[in-house]
């Protein structure tokens, strides 16, 4: 089975960089069930195409998953059409095969790999349950345009009609990672045929490579559904994970797995998609601080570092410092942020160290606002007052602000459980009430006055998805 991706960015032949796999070789890569090669037919500085070739072995296949004869037709294990459908098994080839351009990493053409390029994407042949339509709904939201073409069973005798596959092909101006991880995630969508390794961590791959666009595709429940292939409880905690949105939970992702850089364009050029609620956090956030006059601003428990990139975008916020507990989400930040390779004028902006926000901290004074966004449900309850003595108390800034879900509207999250948080850290979730008497407390005892308002789509009985207090000296 193959895929092809071909650009016409000129000079063509710079996909090599992005790809990590040098024009003038064939790259081979064995694999549990059978081998890859990644080759260009074409690199011209006009035009330049890598392929990804994958000959799948059915005996090595089975033997991979284990002999599962009992429970299957037996002569349907090894002839089946794996061998030559672009299956879940190509989705994981492609991710072995460029990982690094997954990520968004290409340390040679660093600009080229942030920047939108013409891409089209091939691939003859496409097993799809939902046909031609469901390739559309799936990718068009992401800005590729679509073409699908039923593949006829046999060209000799139209009388017979299609085949279940599609000959697909995308095009569109895409940065290479959000590319690859469209097709790393929805490939086995489409085929949707029970793929077998499915298992906790397949989650964290799956919200690690599709989070930043996921969460606002319009068909996130049928992708998660049929991606995790019906595994109710793992699908459910995973759309909670998805709405709790950027509840990154950086600690909880493995390394090996792909993050994507930056939000994919602005959400608010397709009014038709549903803003995602870490979106309209993040602006809420910025329209505060706006607001506020703040130059030198704390992002506490700054998990993989969404909200420090909004940041460094504001001409007037001179001075960003990301503190979190976990080294593991400042090393995910640290790489989000593209540090090394920032100007230097930007880069002296920024400033992350790790730090418990239990324990006071001399460096986290002297600042005008600090944001504690989503952080203060992942601390214990017995932990809060050493928290707002270590925050309110010792470091006074002039401002803090404070997000946290709003427990009420809970009811709203259909996924979700009754009586369950919106995501497995959490120590607790508050009700509006709740909230307001905790953030009343924490003002009068430390000489802040505060404001509470909302954030996300409001609903009339139960308030909004997300909590926000605004503390000012
Ligand atoms: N603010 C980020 C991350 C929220 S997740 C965002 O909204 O995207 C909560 C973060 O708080 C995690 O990264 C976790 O490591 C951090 N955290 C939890 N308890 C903490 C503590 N006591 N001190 C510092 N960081 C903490």
């Amino acid at each position: 089975m193959l895929l092809t991706v071909t650009t016409t960015h000129e000079p063509a032949t710079d996909l090599g960089f992005l790809l990590h796999k040098h024009p003038d070789r064939v790259h081979h890569l064995d694999l549990a069930y059978g081998g890859a090669d990644v080759f260009y037919p074409e690199a011209t500085e006009a035009r330049c195409t890598a392929a990804l070739l994958l000959e799948v072995d059915p005996v090595a296949l089975v033997r991979a998953r284990g002999n599962r004869a009992a429970e299957a037709f037996s002569l349907g294990q090894y002839v089946n059409d794996r061998p030559y459908a672009a299956s879940s098994l190509l989705a994981v080839a492609l991710g072995r095969a460029f990982r690094t351009a997954l990520q968004g990493r290409c340390d040679q053409r660093p600009e080229l790999a942030a920047t939108a390029i013409p891409l089209e994407i091939a691939l003859p042949a496409v097993p799809c349950r939902g046909g031609a339509e469901l390739a559309g709904r799936l990718f068009e939201p992401l800005g590729w345009a679509v073409t699908a073409d039923p593949v006829p069973l046999d060209e000799q005798f139209p009388a017979w009609g299609d085949s279940p596959y599609l000959r697909l092909t995308l095009t569109g101006t895409l940065r290479i990672a959000d590319a690859l991880t469209h097709l790393y995630v929805l490939l086995p969508v489409l085929d949707g045929a029970k793929h077998y390794w499915v298992s906790a961590d397949e989650v964290d791959k799956l919200l690690a490579a599709g989070g930043e666009w996921l969460a606002g595709h319009p068909e996130r429940a049928l992708i998660v559904r049929r991606y995790l292939a019906k595994r109710g409880e793992l699908v459910r905690a995973t759309l909670a994970r998805l709405a709790e949105a950027d509840d990154t939970e950086a600690e909880a992702l493995d390394d090996a797995v792909p993050v994507s850089a930056e939000d994919s364009g602005d959400p608010a050029a397709e009014p038709d998609r549903q803003e995602p609620l870490r979106v309209l956090r993040r602006r809420a956030i910025l329209h505060e601080l706006r607001e506020l006059g703040a130059a030198k601003v704390l992002d506490l428990g700054c998990g993989d570092g969404v909200l420090i990139a909004d940041l460094l975008a504001e001409p007037s916020i001179t001075a960003v410092t990301g503190v979190d507990v976990s080294a593991r989400a400042l090393a995910y930040a640290h790489r989000r942020l593209r540090i090394e390779t920032l100007p230097e004028r930007k880069r002296d902006r920024i400033q992350l160290f790790q730090g418990a926000l239990t324990y006071l901290d001399e460096r986290l004074a002297g600042y005008d606002a600090a944001v504690l966004m989503e952080v203060v449900e992942h601390v214990d309850p017995a932990r809060l007052p050493a928290l707002e003595r270590a925050v309110f108390g010792a470091a006074r800034p002039k401002s803090v602000l404070v997000t946290t879900p709003n427990a009420e509207y809970n009811a709203r999250y259909e996924w979700l459980p009754a009586g369950q948080f919106r995501h497995p850290d959490h120590r607790f979730e508050w009700t509006r009430a709740e909230f307001a008497e905790w953030s009343a407390r924490a003002a009068d005892a430390h000489g802040y006055e505060v404001r509470i308002t909302g954030v996300g789509p409001a609903d009339p009985a139960l308030g909004t998805p997300t909590q926000l207090a605004v503390f000012t000296r």
